[in-house]
């Protein structure tokens, strides 16, 4: 198994290269910061986090006068 390139910056404290926790897979991968104790998750995909909300946002249409 080829080990995970999946260090992160924490996005709460922007500590560098954060490295995912044991229990992560190759889908999921689950963080803590050394620095703030920020507790995050982030997919992976093709062996590097992306950068996308778990439960994306609805954004309401912006109302016309
Ligand atoms: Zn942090």
């Amino acid at each position: 198994m080829q080990p995970l390139e999946s260090a992160m910056p924490c996005p709460r404290c922007h500590e560098d290269a954060v490295e995912p926790l044991s229990g992560s897979s190759a889908i999921v991968a689950w963080y803590t910061c050394p620095r703030c104790d920020h507790f995050w998750s982030a997919r992976i995909r093709n062996g590097h986090p992306i950068d996308e909300p778990e439960t994306p946002v609805a954004v309401p249409a912006p109302r016309r006068a």
